[in-house]
This record gives C-alpha cells, structure tokens and sequence, in this order.
C-alpha cells in the first residue's frame, strides 16, 4: 500500500509528463473505481492543460486550466504508468493495454498516463479547484507532516489526554496527514517510544522531538523515491515503489540495529494492522 513518499514520488514522476500539457484524450474504462467516477469525467478532462500537480496527505491533486481539480488516490494496489515521454525522461514504448488499466490519458506531448488498479481500492474525482480543500476526503484532515502546521505545538495539543496508544494517536488523519503504518512505526523507533505507551501520558520533551524525527523519516524515504525515479526512467515506466531501508518495519526477529542492544525486534497487533519495535530501546 503506498504511504506518503511513494505519492509523493508518482506525483514528482509524472509532473515532468503531465504539467504544462494538454489532455488531448481521456479513456475512461469503467464507470468506477472504489467510488463512481464523477459524471463525464472522460469530457470534462479532454483539452484541458494541466497548471500543476500537488499533493496532500496520500491524494495526488492536478490542477486543470478549466478550473476543476483531478483527485487521483492509489488506493491499496494502483500503479501509475508513464509511456511515450517525448522530453526523453520516460524513454517506453506504450505498452499494450492491460486488463486493469482503468483510466488512460493521452497528453498532447506524447506521454500516456495509465492509472492500472487491480483491487480497485483507488479513487479518481473531480472539484472545483477554488473548493478543493472542502472535498470530502480532503476536508477531514489535519497538517501535512513536511508543512509548517505540523509543529511541537500542534502535536502537544493534539496529544493532550489522550487516553489511545500514541501509535493510533499518530495514524489520526486528523492530528497529521499521510502518517502511514510504515512510517509511524520508524519514527517511534528513532524517538524510543512504545507503540503501546498512551499519547496523553508521554513527556512533552519526547513528544516535541517526535516532529524532526516525523520530518526526516519522510524525507528520507522521499529522497530514496527520488533516486529509484531515475531506475523507473529506465525500466517499465512504473511510478512510486522502491527499495527502502527500514529499521524496525517487516523485521520481526532480527536483531535491533540499534548499537550494543541485543534485543530483537517484535510484532504486535495493535487495531488489526502490525507494529514493530524494540522492547528495549522504546519505551
Ligand atoms: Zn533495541
């Protein structure tokens, strides 16, 4: 499931393809995705420039020169392909087209855009651009963690009371945005706090270390997204996975990386979804 750098690594892949380009044809495949696509989409997208494309939390945004909004979400398994990439950063053939390719759009510059989704889990739709952020998937949530909202004083009142385990508190869209269960997981692990140890009840000194730490995670796996963008270019065209190095997440077993601590590494279920850590580095 991609969590907020691997968006936000498709969303820089196909900025280079899509910006400043026409969507000179918009195949729309099937009627919906996890929810129904919004009437006319195919209509509504054809002709229209991209001005740019954002992101917020896991929603990558392109701002169309009509004045509507694309929200593209990829869900548990959607894959965006770049193909046909004339500025030579996407050097692929088109591919033939696969079963599961729902939503195809032809820029003007050559590039092809295929959003392939086989679960279906993934979402497109369409606002205005003047009320995107009231959209309902947007509306709900709390400060990008990479943003200026996201601070020491933010994450103190947020954590204030609370009686759930800080590993939830953090996987609240409300209190940050895009936290996924990966990165949530890393960063309790550089901040040697127990997933299991209440929100309300951890000192404020940890709690305002945990903003940097949030930060660097993020960027760092970015970073890493970054480097495997220039592999993609070379190989299918496929945006947004990529090798990472995690300390704790997927390594039940092995041994603490953390120096002279011989501890392993355990797995627990906390709210049905896994979460790993060292019993003795995180209290
Ligand atoms: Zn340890």
């Amino acid at each position: 499931m991609p969590e907020l750098p691997e968006v936000e690594t498709v969303r820089r892949g196909l900025a280079p393809a899509m910006t400043g380009a026409v969507i000179a044809q918009a195949d729309v495949n099937r009627p919906d995705l996890r929810w129904p696509f919004p009437d006319g989409m195919a209509e509504r997208l054809t002709g229209q420039t991209v001005l740019g494309l954002r992101r917020r939390s896991k929603y990558i945004l392109a701002d169309l020169s009509g004045g509507e909004t694309l929200l593209i979400h990829l869900g548990m398994s959607g894959r965006m392909l770049v193909s046909g990439d004339p500025l030579g950063q996407f050097a692929h053939e088109h591919p033939q087209a696969e079963k599961h390719d729902h939503v195809v759009l032809h820029m003007d510059n050559g590039a092809r855009i295929t959003f392939n989704d086989p679960r279906r889990f993934g979402a497109m739709d369409l606002m205005d651009t003047a009320t995107a952020d009231q959209h309902k998937l947007l509306s709900i949530l709390g400060p990008e963690p990479l943003g200026n909202a996201f601070n020491e004083a933010h994450l103190i009142d947020a954590f204030d009371g609370k009686n759930s385990p800080i590993k939830s508190a953090l996987l609240d869209q409300r209190i940050v945005a895009g936290l996924g269960n990966i990165y949530v997981c890393e960063a309790l692990f550089r901040g040697g706090i127990s997933p299991t140890r209440k929100a309300g009840r951890i000192a404020k000194p940890r709690v305002v270390a945990l903003v940097p730490i949030i930060r660097d995670v993020l960027s760092e796996a970015i970073e890493a997204g970054g480097s495997s963008l220039r592999d993609f270019r070379q190989a299918d065209g496929e945006l947004g996975y990529f090798q990472h190095r995690f300390d704790v997440y997927g390594r039940e077993n092995e041994p603490c990386r953390t120096q002279d601590c011989n501890s392993v590494i355990q797995r627990i279920v906390q709210s049905g979804r896994s979460s790993f850590y060292c019993k003795s580095c995180q209290t």
